[in-house]
């Protein structure tokens, strides 16, 4: 496993109780998140010859847990042992002009877009685009790092300032009702399981609270199915997949984001689906047919941000989540909180997705998330 975070220990957890060796190789310190659960971690950086030589000895198949690796790390790595996705998917997605252009290119619904490198490129992207628009960086964004909206009054060569020297995606806004994802498997010989539509709620760009199945109608739930399954046969892609998407209005969905690994919005699937999505990354990365994704339990899962934790070394009163019998409290492992850090999340099952809603909302309440 490439990269050291909560995606890498989610899935060693699984792997290593399926009986697998886990090793993880990542420029984090000893003891991450993901490291605590592996077999072995390897602290190094990415451009650390030696270590990936090592690490490389050691394991039959490779994957990666973020996107935002050295395309000479990913290059290096195939060269060796099958990775999985391939280098040229995570490439792709890991920039959002890249992976754009890829949406563009399969014809597959997202926001119209410009790429702007300077002031006067980003004057004409505005114009023909219209405000509302949002410039967002490149490269290495994520939960909303280094975006800006563009409003009727916004001083572009202000907002500009912001993006010198980068390339950026100029996007038109989309005025969507709901913003919804997909989580979902391909295996190497093409084989798709996807876990259905979810539906997320977003404080500060990050993702707070995920409801499952998506409080939307049937048609928007195939169109969403069919957009990741023409995105995951477009990038011929390997491995456990999540893309965002927005639902307007008039009932079109598009697609926002493309993330090459398992997604925070699915984490629903560790308590609610007979295979989660760490499961479907260990099935098809090691050459196996995808599991049965199916949700047995409607299921709401809400973040735990660093926000909530009274000082650094403590913890917050877990007691609201503890003493519900139908929530799961998880718990990253990360030594250090800070504001707007994911720190972990539970999940509230229920009879219905309404209930499962209402004291999830209650537990976060209750836990003084504002
Ligand atoms: P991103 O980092 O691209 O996923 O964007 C973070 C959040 O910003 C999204 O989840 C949306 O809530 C909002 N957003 C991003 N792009 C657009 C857009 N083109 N139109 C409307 N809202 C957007």
């Amino acid at each position: 496993m490439l990269g050291g975070g909560q995606l890498g220990r989610m899935f060693a957890l699984d792997a290593r109780r399926a009986g697998y060796r886990v090793i993880i190789f990542t420029d984090e310190p000893k003891g991450c998140p993901a490291g605590q659960y592996a077999d072995e971690e390897i602290n190094a950086s990415y451009d650390d010859a030696e270590a990936l030589k090592r690490f490389l000895s050691q394991v039959d198949v490779v994957t990666a847990e973020f996107e935002n690796l050295p395309a000479s790390l990913l290059e290096a790595v195939e060269a060796v042992k099958p990775l999985r996705p391939s280098s040229k998917a995570i490439f792709t997605t890991q920039h959002r002009e890249r992976e754009k252009l890829f949406l563009r290119d399969q014809g597959i619904a997202c926001a119209e877009f410009r790429v702007v490198d300077d002031l006067k490129s980003l004057e004409a992207a505005a114009s023909e685009l219209g405000r509302p628009c949002v410039i967002k960086t490149a490269a290495f964004g994520y939960d909303g790092k280094g975006q800006c909206k563009v409003n009727a009054e916004t001083d572009l060569a202000e907002a500009w300032k912001n993006f010198e020297g980068h390339r950026a995606v100029v996007e038109q806004w989309v005025p969507f009702v709901c913003e919804v994802s997909v989580v979902g498997a391909r295996s190497v010989d093409g084989k798709m399981a996807v876990h259905g539509c979810v539906e997320n709620q977003h404080t500060h760009h990050i993702l707070d609270v995920s409801i499952s199945p998506a409080r939307v109608e049937s048609a928007i739930t195939e169109q969403a199915i069919e957009l990741w399954e023409a995105v995951a046969e477009g990038l011929d892609y390997v491995g456990t997949m999540a893309v965002e998407m927005f639902v307007t209005a008039e009932g079109r969905v598009m697609v926002n984001e493309i993330a090459p690994r398992p997604h925070n919005s699915g984490h629903y699937t560790i308590d609610a689906c007979v295979t989660n999505q760490f499961q479907q990354q260990q099935r098809v990365v090691c050459g196996l047919t995808p599991g049965d994704p199916t949700q047995h339990t409607p299921a709401v899962m809400v973040n735990l941000l660093g926000d909530i934790w009274p000082a650094p070394k403590t913890h917050p009163d877990w007691s609201p989540v503890l003493n519900h019998p139908r929530a799961k409290l998880h718990l990253y492992g990360k030594k250090e909180a800070r504001a707007r850090r994911k720190m972990g999340h539970f999940t509230v099952l229920g009879d219905t997705v309404e209930e499962a809603l209402e004291h999830a909302l209650a537990i976060r309440k209750a836990l003084g998330i504002g």
